[in-house]
């Protein structure tokens, strides 16, 4: 069965050299729109292209607002401030994610907490999170709800659409609003994917989307906030060192910070962002083949929950058991066909050994199993 899956892939990229996990693609204006920025000398802070990067985000995601920051950690620490989240205060999220995810909410003075994730979204699971919160959890005289043996204020709820399949957010916005927790979206992997009909990133009180180099389209590093109008304004205003407009006065008004996407790379992510649905279309084809040449192995591929349309931007299967994890992992490597397991969870990180959490055996489950296959876009 390894065989005959390194050579799908083989086949499929059409060659016999190594094939990366992902890699970017520029067939498209990325030149053009790169050297108009030279061109114009406007290749930092200021520029045209971030203005239209911004713009044509919000159009693609229906979001009020997009406020473009130099990755996507960035972006997920201002989202986190700006619901307020602080010095000792609590957040929910999985442990089953990038690190990033986990270190936002620490830069924040903040902790995570630890709740399961869905067996068939990879994704936080909205009966976990409601199992912990019952469990430990109240909301005090002034509706703000509290872990009960510390009384740490638990303030926001991150999921993250992993692989680009969405989480349950139904669920998770039905237990945010009953416990008064804000939701902030960790969209890193999932731009191009829908949950019922509508952008993932788009349904928290703000969302955010990366654009690092191995995301679906990238700005070389690069991320953005999605959210309301008042929010923009306001994380406009502190991601770009918190300036009062004047005509010569240097007058910052708040903690500001140098976050700012530079107009070089809103560049190449306006080129990148023409191509966006081809990507969408070829990668969710790809995953199509996948699932057809694996139908009866003993390989599950991780398939678009319901309702969702997801951007399978990379491509997942679930091993048996961890011994079958490590031989496919073995005999794609050793055949120059790249595949990593999924990511380490967070909670036997040293920095986050000591986090709270609920029961994770999903997540351990697929901690064990869970294998990416390459999921680039073709060059030809
Ligand atoms: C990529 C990613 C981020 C942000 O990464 P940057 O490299 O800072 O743009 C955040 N969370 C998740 C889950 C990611 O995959």
């Amino acid at each position: 069965m390894y065989q005959q899956l390194i050579e799908f892939v083989r086949d499929h990229y059409q060659t016999t050299a190594f094939i990366p996990l992902h890699a970017p693609i520029f067939n498209g204006q990325e030149r053009n729109y790169v050297l108009e920025t030279i061109d114009s000398t406007f290749v930092s802070s200021v520029g045209a292209f971030v203005d239209r990067f911004e713009q044509e985000v919000a159009a693609y995601t229906h979001s009020p607002k997009a406020i473009a920051t130099v990755n996507g950690t960035a972006a997920l620490h201002i989202a986190l401030k700006l619901v307020g989240v602080e010095n000792g205060d609590l957040v929910i999220t999985q442990p089953l994610t990038f690190v990033a995810t986990c270190n936002a909410i620490a830069y924040c003075g903040a902790e995570p907490v630890f709740v399961d994730v869905d067996r068939h979204t990879l994704s936080l699971s909205p009966q976990a999170m409601q199992a912990w919160l019952e469990e430990y959890a109240a909301i005090d005289d002034q509706g703000i709800c509290r872990h009960r043996d510390s009384q740490r204020i638990i303030r926001a709820c991150l999921p993250m659409h992993t692989f680009g399949h969405p989480a349950d957010l139904e669920g998770i916005m039905q237990v945010c609003e009953k416990w008064h927790i804000a939701l902030v979206e960790d969209a890193a992997e999932s731009l191009g994917s829908l949950y019922k009909g509508k952008h993932t990133g788009a349904f928290g009180l703000l969302g955010i989307l990366s654009f690092n180099g191995n995301k679906i389209i990238t700005t070389g590093g690069g991320g953005i906030i999605l959210t309301n109008e008042a929010l923009g304004q306001h994380a406009k205003h502190i991601t770009t060192t918190a300036k009062q407009p004047h005509p010569y006065e240097f007058v910052h008004d708040e903690l500001g910070y140098n976050y700012r996407l530079p107009n070089l790379n809103a560049a190449l992510g306006c080129a990148q962002l023409e191509q966006l649905e081809a990507f969408v279309a070829e990668k969710r084809a790809l995953a199509k083949a996948y699932t057809d040449l694996l139908a009866h192995s003993s390989l599950q591929v991780v398939v678009e929950p319901e309702h969702c349309r997801s951007n399978y931007w990379l491509n997942a299967v679930i091993c048996e058991n961890q011994q079958q994890r490590d031989e496919l992992l073995k005999a794609t490597n050793d055949a120059g066909v790249m595949s990593r397991p999924i990511w380490q969870l967070m909670n036997h990180l040293p920095m986050y050994r000591h986090a709270l959490k609920g029961d994770i055996p999903n997540a351990e489950w697929l901690a064990q199993r869970v294998v990416n296959l390459p999921s680039s876009i073709k060059s030809q």
